[in-house]
């Protein structure tokens, strides 16, 4: 069966979500995470468009084994040698050469002509070559470029030694038919080159999903993707829907991917985590309802046979690992072995740490579960440069009382320093108390709490997001006590708010 090579995009396309700045710690979770899934290529990013950027990247390149590690540049000669320096350390690299063809992007956004096109496409695809063996060229605006005009340019690009070619419907415009139509006519004309077609679609219109299907059925045989969709707008081509319905669907498609399916649902897990965008409980594979049955005839049916009304297994997209229960009982041994399974790698410190977390979890909740372990390490462990640290939070609340909070820090140079302050609620009281303390501007745009499992001892995460100069910053916490999460979630936005003020990386913007 022919293989459909899984491009992820996480990392560039889907960072360039609103408000899902990652930090490095964070990126290099991710391509971690997305190794062990088994994608085939990892785009980490956009090296030029910032120092932070390149550096991720970077670190991807050398530390991340298995995919092939691709960065992104505009067809110039600066932007390719600077996606060179980023992946060269990889195990395989790739470069993502791109200039737009659309008529509409040539006399607006890059002024120039047809004829000038065709030469850097020619000139920038053989010269990023002369560096690299793989090298994938986009012309960007596909969806909306000319026909004969598209094919002229991706034949220049494969005859200049590009040998993938990806077909992006940038804005999200065209529909199923018509982008499976044109990716036949982009085979056809590539045909006897050897050269991989790939489609990249955007969910404008609500069709990314069964636009790269289309593509694919049409002989595309790389699909580029994202972790829940994330992406520009309204995202892109969701990674585990595509991935999910080859897999369900093979004898309809007749291809495979090398992706490991069970690990879809803890990729999602942390991808939401460290972006700070929730997942939809109604979504497609990985949301809280995707396997819930609530009717009762559907109810009935399932557990007479669960084939009756699911055409997939909870277990296929790895749910059902969460039956795996630690207690209080467990030892350090088993703890960090499950974490392993989980794929985390902890140095003996951090070990230390997640580890007498683990043990005050216990006492709080009988049984903890993998949901709770990756929430636990993903507060402990994957909190970013500590900056400040939270010591100690008391409220005070309740009906008629004035909701009042005590906090205490470490400030950045180890001293200890305590404040308190009122509040509408407990949470603003909290907040009122830290910025007191840390005195650096923001405003909080988003603030949620989920629960990680059923009950009333359930761990309680908080996301929040906080804005300054523009810039939108994720924070998260996890505890049984949500007034302690929404301290953590703060203190951890705040934390990466002063990180990138003091290093000035350069957060979206791209
Ligand atoms: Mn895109």
């Amino acid at each position: 069966m022919d293989r459909v090579l899984i491009f992820d995009t996480t990392l560039r396309d889907g960072e360039q979500s609103p408000g899902a700045t990652l930090n490095l710690n964070e990126k290099l979770a991710i391509a971690h995470q997305l190794a062990r899934l088994g994608v085939d290529i990892i785009e980490a990013g956009f090296p030029i468009s910032s120092p932070g950027d390149y550096a991720a990247v970077r670190r991807i390149a050398e530390e991340v084994r298995g995919p092939v590690i691709c960065g992104l540049a505009r067809a110039n000669k600066a932007d390719i040698d600077r996606a060179w320096q980023a992946v060269q350390p990889a195990q395989r690299s790739r470069l993502h050469v791109f200039i737009a063809t659309s008529d509409i992007h040539l006399e607006h956004k890059l002024k120039k002509t047809r004829d000038e096109v065709r030469q850097i496409t020619a000139e920038m695809v053989a010269y990023a070559r002369s560096l690299c063996p793989d090298i994938e060229f986009s012309p960007e605006d596909a969806g909306r470029s000319d026909r004969t005009f598209l094919k002229e340019i991706v034949t220049i690009a494969a005859q200049a030694g590009a040998t993938t070619i990806n077909i992006p419907d940038t804005v999200g415009y065209t529909q199923p038919e018509e982008f499976g139509a044109l990716i036949a006519e982009v085979c056809a004309a590539l045909s006897g080159t050897g050269v991989v077609v790939s489609v990249h679609t955007h969910d404008d219109l609500g069709v990314a999903v069964a636009n790269a299907l289309a593509g694919v059925r049409a002989g595309a045989r790389q699909v580029e993707c994202t972790v829940n969709g994330i992406g520009e707008r309204a995202g892109n081509c969701s990674l585990e829907e595509v991935v999910m319905a080859l897999k369900t669907r093979e004898s309809f498609f007749g291809l495979t991917t090398g992706v490991d399916t069970t690990q879809l649902y803890k990729t999602s897990r942390m991808v939401s985590h460290y972006t700070g965008i929730l997942v939809q409980p109604n979504k497609a594979i990985v949301g809280a309802n995707a396997f819930a049955h609530e009717a009762g005839i559907h109810q009935d049916g399932i557990l007479k046979e669960r084939r009756t009304y699911e055409i997939m297994d909870a277990e296929s997209i790895g749910l059902a690992s969460n039956t795996l229960v630690l207690g209080k009982h467990s030892g350090r041994h088993a703890f960090k072995k499950r974490l392993e399974e989980l794929g985390y790698n902890l140095s003996p410190e951090d070990l230390n740490r997640a580890f007498a977390r683990f043990k005050e979890l216990c006492d709080l909740k009988k049984e903890v579960t993998d949901p709770d372990l990756e929430a636990l390490v993903a507060d402990e462990i994957m909190a970013p440069t500590e900056v400040y640290k939270l010591q100690q939070v008391q409220v005070s609340c309740g009906s008629q009382s004035i909701p009042t909070a005590t906090v205490r820090l470490i400030s950045p140079d180890g001293k200890e320093v305590a404040d308190a302050a009122l509040g509408s609620g407990p949470v603003d009281a909290v907040y009122k108390a830290i910025n007191r303390l840390v005195n650096v501007p923001n405003r909080l745009i988003e603030f949620s709490i989920q629960a990680v499992t059923a009950g009333l001892d359930a761990i309680g995460e908080v996301t929040i997001r906080i804005e300054s100069n523009g810039r939108v910053f994720t924070g998260h916490g996890a505890n049984t006590d949500i007034i302690v999460a929404s301290s953590h979630a703060y203190i951890n936005a705040l934390n990466k708010l002063i990180s990138a003020q003091s290093n000035g990386h350069n957060g979206t913007g791209k």
